[in-house]
């Protein structure tokens, strides 16, 4: 299944068009994504049983850029540095050893799948990852139970300025990456089992055509279950929660020569099954 927010209300996703989930289920179900998302174990029993009702029910048309972030107001955003080895490699950076590197991005910095950035400076960068939204939260949740936390998954750009992130005699990881529109999310929330592999999903980017990242979240470090047993050890995940799961090699801050977003640059975020974010820049 799929689902994305159209007017804050979140839908199932066919390809003739978007369900609207409160109205197909008589009101049994809320529209509101954040209120959804707290009942999601019940609205998949829900589609599960009702399965002919669900495909018969008439879809709206709708187009690409109506849709919101699928969550668009997450009470925690938990982020993971360092989650693949060629990135860590072209960072210069040492591997991390059995707890992931975790940062918060705020909330407020979360965007759809067609945003317009202002850029705050000229060392805006760019990250593609696999994003996990939480359905079920809890706390101390197993690394085999994990899977069952998970509502779906989508796509993210941890766009990130470098300069603040690395200000200060510790870095500022959860302040560089949490300027307005820093956190594009979409298009869709992908069930797991819509994924041949959910643990081998391609993912990458391209800045004004050029491809910059192409990786797979098979070479993550901390797998998905991994990272949420070890997140759920100390904090209490909650339903609609997201995590970004890490970047690639390829940014383009440890490129030589480095390279930037500036005004009038486009780029496009794309995962397989998951679709693509469209994010351009301007200046204030
Ligand atoms: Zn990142």
């Amino acid at each position: 299944m799929r689902v994305a927010t159209i007017d804050n209300r979140l839908c199932v996703i066919r390809p003739e068009g978007a369900v609207d989930i409160a109205t197909v289920t008589g009101g049994e179900f809320p529209a509101d994504p954040a209120g959804l998302m707290a009942r999601w174990d019940d609205f998949r029993a829900w589609a599960a049983a009702r399965a002919a009702e669900l495909e018969a029910a008439p879809a709206a048309e709708y187009q690409s850029a109506d849709l919101d972030a699928p969550v668009p107001c997450p009470s925690q955003i938990f982020a993971i540095g360092l989650n693949y080895r060629d990135h860590a490699a072209e960072a210069g950076l040492d591997l991390p050893e059995g707890s992931p590197v975790v940062f918060a991005k705020f909330s407020s910095s979360v965007v759809g799948p067609h945003a317009e950035v202002v850029l705050p400076s000229d060392a805006v960068d760019f990250e593609a990852e696999l994003v996990v939204v939480i359905g079920r939260g809890g706390h101390g949740i197993s690394r085999d139970e994990a899977w069952d936390h998970v509502a779906g998954l989508t796509l993210g750009q941890d766009l990130s300025e470098r300069l603040v992130q690395w200000r200060g005699p510790s870095p500022q990881f959860s302040l560089g990456k949490s300027y307005p529109g820093f956190s594009p999310v979409g298009p869709v929330i992908v069930t797991p089992e819509e994924f041949p592999d959910r643990e081998a999903i391609a993912l990458g980017c391209t800045l004004n055509g050029e491809s910059m990242q192409d990786g797979t979240t098979a070479d993550m470090v901390f797998a998905i279950d991994e990272l949420i047993e070890q997140l759920s050890a100390v904090a209490t995940l909650l339903p609609g929660d997201l995590i970004f799961t890490g970047t690639p090699a390829g940014i383009g801050w440890t490129r030589d020569p480095r390279v930037t977003l500036k005004a009038g640059d486009r780029l496009v975020t794309h995962a397989e099954i998951i679709g693509e974010l469209t994010t351009t820049f301007t200046t204030a």
